[in-house]
């Protein structure tokens, strides 16, 4: 069969692909420990879980707007209200099946062929690819350890061009944890005033900090930047609802918004009516103290996992604010990172996600969503694989 073009420039989302691997392995019987995925180790919280069997028993089974319910938008509305200091109406918020697929939605309506998009690097698997789908360009903007993997406003005015269409800005980042301070983000603000450029503001991690870090959406920097910004989210990793794939975006700009209903019309419709009712439960805060005592477990995990991998000679880790990745340098052992992770995973049963994946060899992701025993156990097999290289 002859496909797409389109089609034929995507790649493989590398950390599923090594997910599914591990899983695989597993199921063989294989002594395998997977750090590979970005996805909690814990359960739905309980309400949300009874929430979703009252959508149920009510009879809550048919289509809904395509754009999602009246009152699921108005939670994600007053969430954005409530936490992040927004004002958006629930004609301004789309409902996704997840956020990946707000992001291709967003991709799909504004991005023209030879459009430039501004990725910064290490940057999540996803974004090239959506960008290369939609018939645009990715422009990379490399940040490092040094920087602790954060875009300076200077770098990214060096990488602006008249084609410049979109900056993508993902505070918590995934693969490195990086989260952005309101000085940084003013301080992008400032380069992006005058110009037309839309920001992609992937919030997804906002509810994983630590040491105490602070989040600011990208869109309540000012007027200008809530003008130019799509503000994206969902409740996969805050709340542990990967699978129920619950996503939204926000933008105040109508024209955007019509665009992307009209798109969803054609595609998916509506997502599934027992996640929009059950994810109210989320959004109003009913289950903050689970939300809470996860994020703490999580902290204590990062705490272990890089004291365990810094310990490491050959290996260095940035301790990062948020999310639930360690990027591990590996430059000093291997600098050819799909190498070094084939064979973790052949020699000592540990998978872990190529830098190269994530645009930046040299490093590999480790997700500590995982419990504590598992993460002693890895990282003793990792410094075991080390020694044996060094
Ligand atoms: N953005 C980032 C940065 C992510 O890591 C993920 C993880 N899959 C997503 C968006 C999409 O998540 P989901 O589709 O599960 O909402
Ligand atoms: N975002 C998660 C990760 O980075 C889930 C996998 C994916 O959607 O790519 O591992």
């Amino acid at each position: 069969m002859v496909l797409s073009k389109r089609v034929n420039v995507l790649s493989e989302s590398m950390t599923i692909a090594i997910s599914t691997l591990a899983r695989d392995l597993k199921a063989s019987g294989k002594d395998v420990l997977s750090f590979s995925a970005g996805e909690p180790d814990f359960d739905t919280p309980q309400k949300i879980k009874d929430a979703a069997i009252e959508a149920l028993n009510k009879g809550i089974t048919k289509y809904t707007a395509v754009e999602g319910t009246v009152e699921c938008r108005k939670a994600v509305a007053n969430k954005l209200k409530r936490e992040n200091g927004l004002d958006y109406t629930p004609s301004d918020i789309v409902i996704n099946v997840g956020a990946k697929h707000s992001l291709f939605n967003l991709f799909q309506a504004v991005i023209e062929e030879g459009d430039e998009v501004i990725i910064p690097a290490p940057y999540w698997v996803t974004y090239p690819e959506l960008v290369l789908y939609s018939g645009g360009k990715p422009v990379f903007i490399e940040t490092s350890d040094a920087s602790s993997f954060k875009m300076t406003a200077k770098q990214l005015s060096d990488a602006i061009t008249p084609k410049t269409k979109m900056v993508v800005i993902t505070s918590p980042s995934n693969p490195t944890g990086a989260v952005y301070t309101k000085s940084e983000l003013e301080e992008i603000a400032e380069v992006l005033k005058g110009t037309n450029i839309i920001v992609a503001s992937d919030e997804m991690y906002e509810k994983l900090l630590y040491d105490g870090s602070t989040f600011t959406a990208t869109a309540s920097i000012s007027k200008d930047m809530y003008d130019r910004t799509v503000t994206i989210n969902g409740l996969s990793k805050s709340v542990a609802m990967t699978g129920w794939r619950f996503g939204y975006l926000a933008s105040g700009n109508k024209e955007l918004i019509n665009a992307i209903n009209k798109l969803q019309s054609q595609s998916t419709s509506n997502i599934n009516s027992i996640t929009q009712y059950a994810a109210i439960t989320a959004l109003n805060g009913d289950v903050d103290t689970e939300i809470e005592s996860m994020r703490v477990e999580f902290e204590k995990r990062r705490n272990l996992a890089c004291d365990l991998l810094n310990k490491i000679d050959g290996l260095s880790v940035v301790k990062p604010s948020g999310a639930f990745y360690l990027f591990v340098n590996i430059k000093k052992v291997e600098t050819d990172s799909m190498k070094f992770c084939k064979e973790l995973l052949e020699e000592v049963g540990v998978a872990v996600v190529p830098g190269l994946g994530f645009g930046m060899d040299g490093y590999f992701r480790l997700s500590f969503a995982t419990d504590e025993k598992t993460i002693i156990d890895g990282i003793g097999r990792i410094e075991k694989f080390v020694k044996s290289r060094i």
